[in-house]
């Protein structure tokens, strides 16, 4: 079955497109589930804070809305869930929390990008690429096994973000892979083949993810797969190249990938 579980809407400012022409692409290549997962809005302590990559809060109840909306008009055509793409703020998953309990959410999937909440300006690296500086690399490791232990995320998205653009792996790089797989594993946490990472390597003219290496530590551990298109404009959900190359390389390794994920509720 074609699924994808990871689309972005032009509410995070990094993505464009109406929420319609994300549907409309689905449909006209053959998906048969779409699901949105744009960047959460945060409940942030600063209250006039305005995160540059991540909807606000005031435009949550309209997303939840346009996305509901879609799922009825085009309900004989295809399935839409509403979901989000979070990270580990520990301050601020209760109300990810709550919002999954009640409902408004269908599922949301780990997107560890940052260690700490956009508010905090100092030592807060972005974790792509970040498998050269120790520290980093740690903060991710730690994020990103609290955040699996957290219970609230059904897709762990792009586990392998520590390497976006460097084609090398070393003993460090080998050795988080391995705890991120095996804890996943354990957990039954599910973990995305994100082949957006192909065209940001095609554009940086240089291999990155997703990382083979990862994958090849993914499928001797027996992790559980799912291929993410991370798709921020309608275009990702209309060409098939880089869901190709995804499916070859799970094919390749022998991956236990699935389509279709258990929603929370
Ligand atoms: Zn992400
Ligand atoms: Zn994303």
């Amino acid at each position: 079955m074609k699924t994808n579980y990871h689309t972005h809407t032009s509410r995070c400012h990094h993505a464009l497109g109406t929420d319609e022409a994300y549907v409309q692409a689905a449909i006209n290549n053959g998906y048969s589930l779409l699901g949105f997962s744009d960047h959460t809005p945060w409940p942030y302590r600063q209250r006039d804070f305005v995160s540059r990559i991540r909807m606000s809060m005031e435009e949550y109840p309209g997303y939840l809305a346009s996305i509901r909306r879609l799922q009825k008009k085009f309900c004989d055509q295809i399935e839409i869930l509403v979901g989000v793409e979070a990270e580990y703020f520990p301050e601020y998953l209760g109300w990810l929390e709550q919002q999954l309990s009640r409902g408004n959410l269908d599922y949301a999937i780990f997107g560890n990008h940052y260690r700490q909440s956009d508010e905090v300006r100092q030592n807060n690296p972005y974790f792509g690429n970040c498998r050269h500086r120790e520290e980093d690399l740690q903060a991710y490791l730690d994020c990103m096994l609290k955040g699996m232990e957290s219970g609230l995320f059904s897709i762990i998205a792009h586990p392998d973000l520590f390497c976006r653009s460097d084609p090398s792996f070393d003993e460090p790089c080998r050795s988080v892979s391995r705890m991120i797989c095996e804890r996943a594993k354990d957990l039954n946490c599910v973990l995305e083949l994100n082949v957006s990472g192909y065209a940001y390597a095609r554009k940086m003219g240089q291999a990155g993810t997703p990382h083979p290496e990862f994958w090849k530590i993914a499928a001797e551990v027996g992790n559980t797969v799912i291929l993410g298109l991370d798709a921020h404009h309608p275009g990702a959900l209309q060409e098939d190249q880089d869901r190709e190359a995804g499916l070859q390389l799970a094919k390749r390794l022998k991956l236990k990938l699935i389509d279709q994920i258990p929603l929370l509720r």
